[in-house]
């Protein structure tokens, strides 16, 4: 016999590989377990843990999706290859979107096993992603849900992408007072298709222990500067091509609304094709231009396909690359590691009347970092040849996802009654430098980090212990 309390504990250390457990244990001994996102590991040196899953997946009462990007989804199927059989909590508009992702990340599993062979074995096939999706169970927004007798869960918008999610779980327990648990996934406080309903109060209220993300707990807002505009219209204005790598999901629609406000408001000739090149953007593209109402798109920008669009495929890429005359090109994958950027990059990048402009975070071990830290004139390595660095290349954050440490707190600040705050999903030092700001700033009684085997223990008054153990 105990308290009623969850034990919380996250396997990535950094961003990618988002996976966080829960543990709740009721007095009568009776133990409910569920996780948070499932992701692939894509930062290269913690590839190899995409392999392990460090306690039974036969053992999870449920799952919770908080969005479909690979690196909170992509080793879904993996669990239910390993015997995980319950259902799969998402929103409607992740339901839609999960499926491109998943087979998406299963083609690219393959892909390094042709690469690298053994070494590199894909860790499910096509028939774990088929059973995956059988398992999913998509929800509205703000409805409570029983997922299991003592516990309840209820999904809130999240500006971070099209149908993204922020989670309240409720435990309850007779005699005892309720657990909240509130987990932001990746989270953006704005975004530019759609308004984000506010939390209702009842929820800021609550006495609650969040889990929060910190990609950009280090940043503010304002040391973001904007330069894709400016830099696109001039270049393109004086008959340069420009390649945008672009994320297939968010980035990609994004790029091609603002090409649309730059015709219409005559900056740019309607003469200047735009392209998009990438299966899985187009696939999303046209989910998103079928489903408005699921993904709550503002009425103008519905339509939000510029003038002169045109989409790439196999066929009409080689026409493109001898065309001479100025294009826009928006292209997968948006760290230019992937996807057709792979063509792209090595074509314009040795022109002088090119320019390429990532429009989104590059890891340290993406094409795209490479390029960008490669002094002009000098040569990057594609596929053994080598090509010069004559283009003119930028990266901006205008367009991240993330909320900047300004939001976050902002966020915070909205819960009244925060019993704990936990820190996950940034790099180790974002991590740190926002841990710090939230106890200068908030009025959190406790505020953790997860670390490598650490769980912490909460109970309806938030921190109770941390334990240096494995997962039980
Ligand atoms: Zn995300
Ligand atoms: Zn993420």
């Amino acid at each position: 016999m105990g308290n009623l309390h969850a034990d919380l504990m996250a396997f990535h250390p950094e961003v990618t590989g988002s996976s966080i457990l829960v543990s709740v244990r009721y007095p009568n001994g009776k133990r409910t377990k569920f996780g948070v996102d499932f992701g692939m590991f894509q930062e290269e040196k913690y590839t190899s843990l995409n392999k392990k899953i460090p306690f039974n997946p036969e053992e999870l009462a449920f799952m919770l999706v908080t969005h479909s990007h690979i690196d909170h989804t992509g080793r879904l199927p993996f669990l239910v290859k390993k015997g995980f059989n319950k259902k799969i909590y998402l929103t409607k508009g992740t339901n839609l979107l999960i499926m491109p992702a998943l087979k998406d990340s299963y083609k690219i599993l393959r892909e390094r096993e042709k690469l690298f062979g053994k070494k590199e074995k894909a860790i499910y096939n096509y028939d774990d992603v088929r059973r995956t999706k059988e398992l999913l169970e998509p929800v509205d927004f703000e409805r409570s849900i029983q997922v299991d007798e003592h516990i309840k869960i209820m999904f809130f918008m999240n500006g971070h992408l099209f149908g993204a999610a922020m989670i309240l779980v409720r435990i309850s327990y007779e005699g005892e007072e309720d657990i909240n648990l509130f987990f932001t996934g990746d989270y953006n406080d704005h975004n530019t298709f759609f308004k984000v309903d506010p939390l209702p109060k009842w929820v800021t209220r609550l006495p609650i222990t969040i889990v929060i993300e910190s990609t950009y707990g280090n940043m503010k807002s304002s040391d973001v500067e904007k330069i894709f505009k400016k830099n696109s219209l001039s270049s393109l204005n004086q008959g340069k091509t420009e390649i945008a790598p672009v994320f297939s999901l968010g980035r990609a629609q994004e790029g091609l609304y603002e090409a649309k406000t730059w015709q219409s408001e005559g900056e740019l000739s309607t003469d200047i094709p735009i392209y998009l090149a990438g299966k899985l953007a187009y696939k999303n593209t046209n989910i998103l231009l079928r489903n408005p109402d699921i993904f709550r798109i503002k009425k103008d920008m519905r339509d939000f396909l510029p003038e002169n669009f045109h989409y790439i495929d196999s066929n009409s890429i080689k026409t493109i690359l001898l065309d001479k005359n100025p294009k826009l090109i928006f292209t997968s994958s948006g760290m230019g590691t992937n996807g057709p950027a792979q063509v792209f990059l090595p074509e314009y990048l040795p022109k002088k009347n090119a320019i390429i402009h990532f429009m989104g975070y590059l890891s340290e071990n993406s094409k795209g970092y490479q390029i960008m830290n490669t002094p002009d004139g000098e040569c990057i390595k594609f596929n053994g040849r080598m090509i010069p660095k004559n283009a003119e290349v930028y990266c901006t954050s205008e367009y991240s996802a993330h909320a900047k440490q300004d939001a976050l707190i902002k966020l915070l600040k909205k819960f009244e009654n925060k019993r704990m705050v936990i820190i996950n999903h940034g790099s180790t030092q974002a991590q740190c430098d926002f841990a710090a700001e939230v106890v200068k700033q908030t009025d959190s009684k406790e505020v953790g980090i997860f670390e490598g085997k650490n769980l912490f223990r909460v109970n309806h008054w938030g921190f109770e212990k941390s334990i240096n153990t494995h997962f039980q």
